[in-house]
């Protein structure tokens, strides 16, 4: 089997070995500037929502900051438990998230307009959820009102990751999860 290297979040990080790497950006809950309308999602589509209401929707799970690998031959995407090296694997958020793209180009973001991206995004993630026409989970910040509920209910990646620095990247295939 051939894989692709990939990264977590948004991010899409250059070829090597075979693999493709892509990187998934975390939407950083934006609590100034909430959106007025509190049950946007369940009343638009990803292409209505306003930059906040956008913003919003990520629950800052951080699953998608994590190298990911793409099976050439199927195109199957596997997580793996290293994460991005802009992550802070104790808070899950990216350390320099304004700045993310000087330090990892390929850390590419989510869009409307490019829906094939949601497929390497993780079942849960609001974005996937919301094009899919799914409800949010329970646990989602926007529903608990509670920025800390993604992780008081185990459904990020809080303490689940080991940080990019820690990690053979020539051998991520070990890593797979
Ligand atoms: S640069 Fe930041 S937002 Fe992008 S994948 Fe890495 S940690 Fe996530
Ligand atoms: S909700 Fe989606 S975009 Fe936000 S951190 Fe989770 S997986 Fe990433």
């Amino acid at each position: 089997m051939f894989y692709l290297p990939l990264y977590h979040s948004n991010c899409i990080v250059p070829q090597f070995l075979g693999y493709r790497s892509l990187l998934y950006r975390i939407n950083l809950i934006v609590l100034i500037n909430m959106p007025t309308d509190m049950n946007f999602w369940k009343t638009k589509n990803l292409h209505e929502l306003t930059e906040a209401e956008w913003e919003s929707l990520c629950d800052g799970c951080a699953k998608c900051c994590v190298h990911k690998l793409e099976d050439e031959a199927t195109g199957e995407v596997h997580y793996t438990c290293v994460a991005c090296r802009m992550l802070d694997v104790n808070t899950c958020r990216c350390t320099d998230y304004p700045n993310r793209h000087e330090t990892v180009p390929d850390c590419a973001v989510l869009s409307a307009d490019q829906p094939a991206h949601f497929q390497w995004m993780p079942e849960t993630c609001a974005y996937r959820l919301i094009h899919e026409g799914k409800p949010l989970p329970s646990w989602h910040p926007l529903i608990t009102g509670n920025p800390a509920s993604v992780h008081e209910h185990g459904a990020s990646a809080l303490k689940k990751l080991i940080p990019e620095f820690l990690a053979d990247e020539e051998d991520l295939e070990k890593y797979i999860v």
